[in-house]
């Protein structure tokens, strides 16, 4: 034990051997460590398995007081119960899923705790705050902090208890934490839990052994069966619904003789722990999973992550892509979306109120520039975390073969002046048939031959027709009707206006034919 003249970083560093078995402290690590012994308030934005944990974890060992955490799920609040206590930390737990609330309460008031977990929704109790006051306090820390704002992807009404909670005890420092805050969220957090502006930890986000590409989906088992051919390891393929998990599952397994596991909130938790604990112990296992899978398993070695439909967020994508590669050897991060699935996210903002909706909106404008972009995919990212990269990375799909970006200003007006003409409710088979001037039974019965946008588009256009709905889409610049028909969106009357230019990128030819074995 060092004795208490030695200075506390020094203290802080034989701690972390002693009591973690740490030789050294990671990424920044040691900053907010500094910033919590000084009795300083700080937001931590670090990437999932960076560390947060061991930021509380370790000064709670050091100071006198108990610190108190707040955690958003009984099930993350249990995972680090255990692991605190697996390092000889005493720590407890007040949850409803808790018998011997009793035995930590008189813990916590003799001042026998180093750590006491609670859910938000206690914090607006009066009875809490009064407990909380029998006893020191050496610091909050407000775990997964960006459900206290509307701004982030995981708003919790609950998280705005606890400032009035915390400033019942103005000396004690807060330690905000938190993997997925951009520049937004990160200001409203900081401002909502009252932490000074230079509190800000803002550790590296760049995960470099992570190749990331991001592709139109054609064929999406082909497509993955394409992957797990150029990488043998274990991986995971996120899937938006139970059934798609079921079906990909049953086709890829089928397809490449690889084991290959379901993983959905659908499964009994017997077949889920079972499959869970297959894929952990696994040197060359797939899971396909809905995005339950994933939060709080440690598997170092997986080699890809792919996404069948887009993620709900750029922040999403980033933690369901940061689950590989963490033992830090190459894998790939491949995403295969389709028009649709913008589409369906796009809809589902007529149904939220205007707060949410605006959120909702920007978050998906900033993934579909990421889905869009020409430019590197990583800078991209980056970016979107307030870093400031290089422009280019080497290591993503547009570095590696930059793709070809095209001005379709023209078409897009033609395209959408079809879709205006045509009543805002057909489909793209049938605007591609009025645009190339394809006289069907359907076309002529609706008089769509007599328009104005009848045959207006030809040959190597005609090919851009798909690729540009499908750009607009994600763009929200076109819509998707209940009925599944074409509308204006937004930004439609700019472009139509001549007041907004459309470029888009060119998909490389052959994507359809494409298979294992052929040239890149
Ligand atoms: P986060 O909450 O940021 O996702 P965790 O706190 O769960 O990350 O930590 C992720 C893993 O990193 C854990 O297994 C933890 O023991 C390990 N870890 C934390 N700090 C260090 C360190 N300084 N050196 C080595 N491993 C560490
Ligand atoms: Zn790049």
């Amino acid at each position: 034990m060092p004795d208490i003249a030695t200075p506390l970083p020094d203290r802080a560093r034989a701690q972390l051997k002693s009591v973690f078995g740490f030789d050294a402290f990671r990424g920044r690590q040691a900053d907010v460590v500094a910033r919590v012994l000084d009795g300083l308030s700080t937001l931590a934005v670090m990437p999932t398995g960076a560390g947060k944990s061991l930021t509380y974890q370790l000064p709670a060992n050091m100071l006198e007081g108990t610190c108190v955490v707040i955690s958003p799920l009984i099930a993350l609040m249990h995972d680090q119960l255990r692991s605190a206590r697996a390092n000889g930390i005493r720590a407890a737990t007040l949850t409803s899923a808790d018998a011997d609330w009793r035995e930590t309460q008189d813990a916590y008031r003799s001042g026998q705790l180093e750590l006491l977990y609670v859910a938000p929704e206690r914090a607006s109790q009066p009875a809490f705050r009064d407990f909380l006051a029998s006893s020191p306090i050496c610091l909050f820390a407000v775990d997964e902090a960006h459900c206290v704002s509307e701004w982030g992807h995981d708003f919790r009404p609950d998280y705005r208890l606890l400032r009035p909670l915390m400033d019942a005890f103005p000396d004690v420092p807060r330690l905000a934490l938190t993997a997925t805050a951009d520049r937004q969220t990160r200001a409203d957090v900081m401002a909502q839990l009252g932490i000074p502006d230079d509190g800000l930890v803002l550790a590296g986000f760049d995960r470099p052994n992570i190749r990331y590409a991001i592709r139109h989906r054609d064929n999406p088992v082909r497509q993955i069966e394409t992957l797990m051919a150029e990488e043998p390891g274990p991986g995971i393929v996120y899937a938006p619904t139970r059934k798609k998990v079921e079906e990909l599952a049953a086709k890829l397994a089928a397809a490449s003789g690889r084991k290959v596991l379901p993983y959905h909130a659908g499964l009994d938790a017997e077949a889920r722990a079972a499959n869970q604990s297959a894929f952990v112990a696994s040197e060359d296992m797939v899971i396909v999973a809905t995005i339950a899978f994933g939060m709080g398993i440690d598997k170092p070695d997986v080699r890809f992550v792919a996404h069948v439909g887009v993620p709900k967020s750029i922040e999403a994508y980033y933690q369901e892509t940061g689950r590989a590669g963490r033992d830090g050897d190459p894998s790939q991060a491949v995403m295969f979306w389709g028009a649709g699935d913008f589409a369906t996210a796009r809809q589902r903002l007529a149904e939220i109120d205007d707060v949410r909706r605006n959120a909702e909106r920007a978050r998906l404008d900033a993934l579909a520039g990421l889905v869009e972009t020409a430019a590197c995919r990583r800078a991209v990212l980056l970016r979107h975390f307030g870093e400031d990269p290089a422009p280019t990375c080497g290591n993503c799909d547009n570095c590696l073969s930059p793709p070809k970006v095209s001005d379709t200003t023209e078409l897009a007006q033609k395209l959408l002046s079809a879709v205006y003409r045509t009543g805002q409710s057909f489909g793209l088979g049938h605007l591609q048939k009025v645009l190339t001037g394809v006289e069907d039974d359907r076309v002529r019965q609706r008089g769509h031959d007599a328009l104005s946008v009848f045959g207006i588009v030809d040959g190597e256009e005609a090919a851009m027709i798909q690729p540009l709905a499908r750009a607009l889409q994600a763009r929200g610049d076109l819509l998707t009707t209940e009925h599944g028909g074409l509308a204006l969106g937004e930004g439609a009357r700019a472009i139509l206006k001549g007041e907004r230019a459309v470029a888009i990128v060119v998909p490389p030819r052959r994507e359809k034919g494409r298979r294992r074995g052929d040239a890149a």
